[in-house]
């Protein structure tokens, strides 16, 4: 369990603080473009939590509605007005979830995670150099179908660059 300090956040300015009071349910590594937009760089890293695991301890927010080209389904990041850090997505598609952005924790690195609770997503967006891990399930686009069912993951036998995955599996 995090000790008091670890699971605290905020932004880059620091006019927005934040915890959260469980560790994540899962994480994903997300590929999509909208990912990259958001964080302007290859890739998410995003522990999720329970909405109610969240809490502000100190700024407000703003915060920017996106529909997905894929689900039609709303996506609301929720980022510093001041210096423009992101900080969290909710989801229309997900109710009662947050997405935490990793980054944005004073210690980036305190939630764990197991093969069962995370997973890489949005492959076909990554980019090309891009190194996946063995070890986590690798999806080409979500984990599951618009209604929910589970889809079979690809699985890598040794660490693969995204240029060198069978995508169309
Ligand atoms: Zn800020
Ligand atoms: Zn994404």
């Amino acid at each position: 369990m995090p000790s008091a300090s670890e699971n605290h956040g905020g932004c880059l300015c620091g006019a927005i603080r934040y915890r959260v009071t469980t560790p994540p349910m899962r994480v994903s590594f997300c590929h999509c473009r909208f990912c990259q937009k958001v964080t302007g760089t290859a890739y998410a890293v995003e522990p999720i939590f329970e909405e109610s695991a969240f809490e502000l301890l100190q700024g407000t927010p703003k915060s920017h509605d996106h529909v997905s080209e894929g689900s039609g389904k709303v996506i609301t990041l929720h980022f510093c007005p001041d210096c423009g850090s992101p900080i969290r997505y909710t989801f229309e598609r997900f109710a009662g979830v947050t997405g935490v952005m990793a980054g944005s924790f004073d210690d980036p690195n305190w939630f764990g995670w197991t093969e069962e609770s995370a997973k890489h997503i949005f492959l076909s967006a990554a980019r090309p150099e891009t190194m996946i891990p063995t070890g986590l399930p690798v999806f080409v686009q979500h984990a599951t179908t618009p209604d929910g069912a589970p889809l079979e993951p690809l699985s890598l036998e040794r660490p693969t660059a995204v240029r060198d995955l069978n995508l169309s599996g």
